[in-house]
């Protein structure tokens, strides 16, 4: 069973901040920002590659409550979905991180120079 199934079936303990029947939303254990997030589904779903429209339809209010939630909607937060080895998916368990509560640099969650890329 993967990381993230693990955190599901509460075999591994998480701070969660917002639950429903399909979704878990809980706290990065390596925060990048103030607020850092991450959103996945409860069934396993590997990567973006592997989600099917409805769970990307259903999982959008639950984002948009989620950031009520936290008191970032106002002022602004960065949703990042990693796919694959060069997209740097550590855990292969589709999540989107959530980060915010501060102004985000360019270079979030990534570990090279955009200036590498020219
Ligand atoms: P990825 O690189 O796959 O997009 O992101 C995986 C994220 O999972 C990383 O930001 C990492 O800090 C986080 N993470 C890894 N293991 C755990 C864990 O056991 N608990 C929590 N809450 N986060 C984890
Ligand atoms: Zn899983």
């Amino acid at each position: 069973m993967c990381l993230f199934c693990k955190i599901v079936n509460k075999e591994i303990p998480a701070n969660i901040e917002l639950e429903d029947e399909n979704f878990l939303a809980f706290h990065d254990i390596n925060p990048k920002a103030p607020v850092h997030i991450l959103v996945i589904p409860k069934k396993h779903i590997a990567g973006f590659n592997e989600v099917d429209a409805q769970t990307m339809a259903d999982i959008t209010p639950f984002i948009q409550t989620l950031v009520k939630k936290l008191d970032i909607k106002q002022s602004g937060y960065r949703l990042i979905c990693n796919i694959g080895e060069n997209g740097g998916q550590e855990v292969m368990h589709l999540h989107w991180h959530v980060l915010g509560g501060a102004k985000l640099k360019f270079d979030h969650l990534s570990d090279a120079d955009p200036k590498d890329f020219l």
